[in-house]
């Protein structure tokens, strides 16, 4: 299997990072990732018009989507994630049906997860992660459809 998943991104970027590991040859997780580039990150590099950064990818022992191939973690390295502007326009990118389940902003560390699933319809959920006094994040839901409904989008 070429080391390709997408044009723009390889099998070794989603094998770097804390906890991550081999991608399997002709696995469901190396489809999942093949949807996640097609799907989701492609169109968002595009939309930024700069190459993405994936910080953490697959992660074998994940029982989440990262362990699945469904996820990533992205460092954007041409913009602070978290300036309204940036923000907007991530939003908006997200409302145009580009089948995202989950998009959460870390506001500590500028970077963004990302997630798409073939197991089952895509949520849209965008959210934002602030860090907790005690360790940890608490996730606020940011429902696209509202913002649409409110102007707040556009
Ligand atoms: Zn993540």
């Amino acid at each position: 299997m070429p080391a390709r998943l997408s044009p723009h991104f390889t099998r070794a970027e989603f094998e770097i990072g804390s906890r991550g590991g081999p991608v399997p040859r002709r696995s469901l997780t190396e489809y999942a990732l093949g949807c996640l580039c097609a799907s989701v990150l492609e169109p968002l590099r595009m939309e930024l018009g700069a190459p993405l950064t994936i910080s953490s990818g697959y992660r074998p022992s994940d029982p989440g989507q990262h362990g699945k191939g469904e996820a990533a973690d992205l460092k954007f390295s041409h913009a602070p994630v978290l300036r309204a502007e940036a923000f907007a326009r991530l939003y908006r990118w997200a409302c145009e049906g580009h089948r995202i389940d989950q998009l959460i902003v870390y506001t500590d560390s500028a970077h963004l997860h990302i997630s798409h699933t073939t197991r089952r319809p895509n949520r849209s959920m965008v959210l934002v992660a602030y860090p907790k006094a005690g360790g940890g994040y608490r996730y606020e839901s940011v429902v696209p459809e509202t913002l649409r409904d409110a102007g707040l989008d556009g």
